[in-house]
C-alpha cells in the first residue's frame, strides 16, 4: 500500500536536469517539499517555479556537491528552511568512459570526486536528520536514495573506472542499509539502464560518438521512468524496504 509524501521534506541532487528533475517533480507531486540541488541555478529555479505552478514547493540550492562544506550546506540550509528531512536522493553523478590506457586522470577524479565522494558527503550530513524522521516523523520511515546504474553491477570495457564508481555506491549503499535499517532509515539503490539524459554528452566527441551508435536501436528511458521508480521505492509503508531497482530499457541487452 502506498503512503504519500504529505508533510515531508526531500532533497534531490543534480535536480538540474534528467533524472533528478524528474524525481523533484515525482516527489512534489506526491506531497513532498523539496530542496533542489546542482550547480545551474537558472535551471533549478525554473524547476521550482513548475513546481510552485503546480501547487508544490521547492526550494533553490545551489551547491557543488564534490565541496565537503558545500554539500553539507546543502543539508544544513533544506533542515533551516523546510523544518526537517524524510527523503534523500543522491543522484548527481558524471559518466566520462573510455579506455584506461592514455586516459585524461582529470575525468577519473571527477567521476570519484562526484559520483562517489559528494554522495558520501550528502548521505552522512543527512544521515543525522533522516534517524530524526524516521524517530518522530509524519511516516516514522526515512528514505535515502543512492543512484547507480547497471554499471554499478556489470563492468564492461572502456568504462572500468565508472564502473568502479558506481560499484562504490552499490558498495556503501549496502553497508549502510545493514547500519541503519533497524532505525527505520530504508537505504536503496537505483540502477537505471540507458536513459535518454545530458549525461552522455560530457563525453569526448570520439566516446560520444560510439555511446549513439551502441544505443542506436534502443528506446531508451525517459527520465520520468526512473523518477516513477524513486517515487515508488519512497512510497512503500514503513515495514517494506525496497534495497534495489535494476530497471532497463525493454530492448537493452
Ligand atoms: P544529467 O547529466 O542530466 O544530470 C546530472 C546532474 O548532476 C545535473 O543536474 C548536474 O547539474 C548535477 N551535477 C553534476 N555535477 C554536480 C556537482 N558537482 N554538484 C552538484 N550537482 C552536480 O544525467 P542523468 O540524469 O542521466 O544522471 C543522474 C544519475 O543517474 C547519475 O548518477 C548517473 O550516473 C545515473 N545514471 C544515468 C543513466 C543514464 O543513462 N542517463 C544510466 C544509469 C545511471 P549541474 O551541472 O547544474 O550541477
Amino acid at each position: 500500500m502506498a503512503q504519500r509524501l504529505t508533510a515531508t521534506v526531500a532533497l534531490v541532487t543534480g535536480a538540474s536536469s534528467g533524472i533528478g528533475e524528474a524525481t523533484a517533480l515525482a516527489l512534489a507531486a506526491e506531497g513532498a517539499q523539496v530542496a533542489v540541488v546542482a550547480r545551474r541555478r537558472d535551471r533549478l529555479e525554473d524547476l521550482a517555479a513548475r513546481i510552485g505552478d503546480a501547487g508544490g514547493r521547492a526550494l533553490v540550492i545551489e551547491a557543488d556537491v564534490t565541496e565537503r562544506q558545500q554539500a553539507e550546506g546543502a543539508v544544513a540550509t533544506t533542515v533551516e528552511q523546510l523544518g526537517r528531512l524524510d527523503t534523500v536522493v543522491n543522484n548527481a553523478g558524471v559518466m566520462l568512459l573510455g579506455p584506461v590506457v592514455d586516459a585524461p586522470v582529470e575525468e577519473w577524479e571527477r567521476m570519484l570526486s562526484l559520483n562517489v565522494q559528494g554522495l558520501m558527503y550528502v548521505a552522512h550530513a543527512a544521515l543525522p536528520h533522516l534517524l530524526q524522521a524516521a524517530a518522530d516523523g509524519p511516516r516514522e520511515v526515512a528514505d535515502l536514495i543512492n543512484v547507480s546504474s547497471v554499471a554499478g553491477r556489470v563492468a564492461r570495457n572502456g568504462s572500468a573506472v565508472y564502473n568502479a564508481t558506481k560499484h562504490a555506491v552499490g558498495a556503501f549503499s549496502e553497508g549502510l542499509r545493514q547500519e541503519v535499517t533497524q532505525r527505520h532509515v530504508r537505504v536503496s539503490l537505483i540502477e537505471p539502464g540507458a536513459v535518454d539524459t545530458e549525461l552522455p554528452d560530457h563525453n569526448r566527441p570520439a566516446i560520444r560518438e560510439h555511446l549513439q551508435q551502441r544505443f542506436a536501436d534502443v528506446e531508451r528511458l525517459r527520465s520520468e521512468d526512473i523518477a516513477d521508480a524513486i517515487a515508488y521505492v519512497v512510497t512503500r509503508a514503513r515495514h517494506v524496504a525496497i534495497n534495489e531497482l535494476l530497471v532497463r530499457p525493454t530492448e537493452q541487452q
